[in-house]
């Protein structure tokens, strides 16, 4: 199986990009001066979407023309009704909570604060529950399979290097039986006998708004027009079956830990024979007992006795590739780093590698024997280091006692 792609989650970083985005936009409409929806429709900004749609369902009845014919009424309507019409929808809601006001920049709203008539299909929905006017037609039975989300934990070396694994997929298949159509095998779906086929069924409504047209999907067949009268008898309707299956993945060499390989078409199929979502497999990798990865690059740490490092030695490494001689040359300092050219992790997609880079740590000797102090103090004596003399930042200090010593 061939790797579709290969990208990087969305991270952080994609999510502060969105919200940078939307923030700069209600700053946008703060500009203009904001009118309190709420206080219109006389509920709380904690208002829940029914007590929304109660709050106007009541002052429009009291508002209508129809009902009101008062000049300042009919005012009131249109404001309410706007009111309404930017509470009830959760994008425009929250343009509100943010400081906002969804009507008062560019599109519809300019020039016509308060949208005239042009939106009636809020309101019709708060009084009907319906749908808008002006229906979709019948909607396929066939749908998109949903995509699927699968972790893989890798070792570093698989990470680097790649690996090709079998990984077992519990998913959703199309039915053998009816090939996804649903119906039991020599039959056909039949015309709708409710709708007709439409897959929505109108009617009209006489209200103090006037006569209204509603459309609704038709609920014999869900708004497919069509209803199977023989079911599959394997799959009932959907069209589509569980089954377990095996997938083989070729992890590519270099994948980072978070990052995605997404399988296209790999996922569940959709009901009714619908197309297969796509499959994502996301790359944990375990953390090595030796190194730290910072993306090609490899980190470790070696100890080494004081002595070590002053008279220089040789280690043997075990690095991805096997053992590396390590040459500790003498007087090697804490902190010093040893690079290990293109030892590290290949890139992805690339032939090139990072580098294995070794950290130098210096042990100091502690408990020292008899022997070994007297040893140091002579090593000490020799180096004419007995009074002890440290450097910091290049500049010389001695030790305090000698300090105050030398000020008397
Ligand atoms: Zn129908
Ligand atoms: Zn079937």
């Amino acid at each position: 199986m061939a790797l579709a792609a290969v990208e990087r989650q969305a991270g952080p970083g994609a999510i502060q990009r969105q919200a940078t985005l939307q923030i700069k936009g209600v700053h946008d409409l703060v500009a203009d001066t904001a009118r309190d929806y709420y206080a219109i429709l006389g509920v709380g900004r904690e208002a829940t979407a029914e007590e929304i749609k109660r709050a106007y369902r009541k002052l429009a009845r009291e508002l209508h023309p129809d009902v009101n014919p008062d000049v300042g009424a009919q005012e009131r309507f249109k404001a309410v009704t706007a009111a309404y019409e930017v509470l009830s929808d959760p994008e425009k809601r929250r343009v509100v909570d943010l400081g906002g006001d969804p009507l008062s920049s560019g599109g519809g709203g300019a020039g016509n604060p308060f949208g005239g008539f042009g939106s009636f299909g809020d309101v019709f929905e708060a009084f009907f529950g319906g749908a808008t006017p002006g229906g979709r037609g019948p909607r396929s039975r066939a749908r998109q399979g949903a995509d699927a989300l699968l972790r893989m934990e890798l070792s570093l070396a698989e990470a680097a290097f790649g690996v090709r694994r079998d990984i077992a997929v519990d998913t959703a298949v199309v039915c053998a039986t009816c090939n996804g159509k649903g119906c039991a095998p020599g039959t056909s779906p039949q015309t709708c006998a409710t709708c007709g086929g439409a897959g929505e069924i109108q009617s009209v409504q006489r209200s103090f708004l006037g006569q209204v047209l509603t459309t609704r999907p038709c609920t014999s067949c869900a708004g497919t027009g069509q209803q199977i009268l023989t079911p599959c008898p394997t799959c009932g309707t959907e069209g589509r079956v569980r089954s377990r299956r095996t997938i083989t993945v070729d992890v590519p060499a270099g994948i980072e830990d978070g990052m995605r390989i997404r399988l296209t078409g790999q996922a569940e199929v959709g009901p009714g024979g619908g197309p297969a979502g796509d499959l994502y497999i996301e790359v944990h990798e375990t953390q090595h007992e030796t190194f730290t990865r910072d993306g090609a690059d490899l980190h470790c740490t070696v100890a080494l006795p004081m002595t070590a490092a002053a008279l220089g030695t040789d280690l043997v490494l075990t690095t991805l590739d096997g053992e590396e001689k390590l040459d500790i040359r003498p007087g090697t300092q804490a902190g010093n780093v040893i690079t290990l050219r293109g030892k590290g992790v290949p890139r992805l997609r690339s032939s090139a590698r990072g580098d294995l880079l070794v950290h130098v740590e210096v042990r100091t000797p502690t408990r020292l024997d008899e022997t070994q102090e007297r040893l140091l103090r002579e090593l000490a004596e020799l180096r004419n280091e007995e009074v002890a003399v440290g450097s910091v930042r290049g500049g010389l200090f001695s030790k305090m006692r000698d300090a105050l010593g030398g000020n008397r």
